[in-house]
């Protein structure tokens, strides 16, 4: 990117956007939002807005992969070609197929996959609008889409970004969900996932350096968020079921 990297993404408390270190950007989430499919979600973090459809279970092709003992969740993660400013070439490049391959495997953790063997329940995850943390926007969003769909689940999957970024002095401050400046100029950034019940971590992926000190720290202040993002995925569930109900 030709953009120079800033003097600083935090001064005197404030990030870039006003926020303080702790602070997430406001959140919507919200289900069924796709009538077709059996379950969906639209989850936004700030400026970045993400759709999750959940299909199955179904069956599965190619034949090979099917297993005899338990159905695979197949997450496929896709960002679309407006969802960034500079125009991105559509289809799934190398990014996106190591995220969906990630996202499959944290969202397999979540449903009671011995329930339905021989068969796949497809998780189509859409980026319609890119600010950085799409990848944790679409966990949120695919764990409630799932929800909505009455899949068996142990538990949802709630997750966030944080990270390191540096201030005018070049020191470093642990921050949670990262927008898109603190992801392209900043120290580290980590995406995680939870099954917040089961308080198992089922999802960790860094980029940059951070001591063990600051990532603890950062953990214990983005652990607070999810607290809300698992909150507000609950709501919403029961907001269509209440809705439903009238
Ligand atoms: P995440 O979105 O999960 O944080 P990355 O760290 O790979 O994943 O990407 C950070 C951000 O960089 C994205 O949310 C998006 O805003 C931007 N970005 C990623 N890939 C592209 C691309 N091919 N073209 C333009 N912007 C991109």
């Amino acid at each position: 990117m030709a953009e120079e990297r800033p003097k600083y993404l935090i001064k005197a408390g404030k990030r870039l956007d006003g926020r303080k270190p702790g602070d997430a950007r406001p959140m919507k989430i919200e289900t069924g939002v796709i009538e077709n499919a059996e379950g969906s979600a639209m989850v936004e973090f700030g400026k970045t807005k993400v759709v999750a459809a959940v299909y199955g279970p179904r069956d599965i092709h190619p034949k090979h992969m099917m297993r005899s003992n338990r159905t695979l969740v197949r997450a496929r993660y896709d960002m679309l070609p407006f969802s960034v400013e500079d125009r991105k070439r559509p289809g799934p490049g190398r990014r996106e197929r190591e995220i969906s391959k990630v996202l499959s495997e944290t969202l397999n953790t979540a449903v009671f996959v011995e329930k339905f063997p021989r068969t796949a329940i497809d998780v189509f995850i859409s980026v319609i609008q890119a600010d950085a943390s799409t990848r944790v926007a679409g966990l949120n969003a695919a764990s409630v889409a799932m929800a909505d769909a009455g899949l068996p689940m142990r538990d949802l999957v709630v997750s966030t970004s944080f990270g390191k970024i540096h201030d005018e002095k070049g020191k470093g401050h642990m921050v949670v969900d990262v927008f898109k400046p603190e992801d392209n100029w900043g120290m580290a950034d980590i995406a995680y996932a939870k099954l917040p019940n089961l308080d198992k971590y089922v999802l960790l992926q860094m980029d940059g350096n951070v001591t063990k000190d600051e990532f603890f720290k950062g953990l214990e202040m983005a652990d607070k968020s999810l607290d809300d993002i698992y909150k507000a995925q609950v709501a919403a569930l029961k907001k269509k079921y209440m809705e439903g109900s009238k």
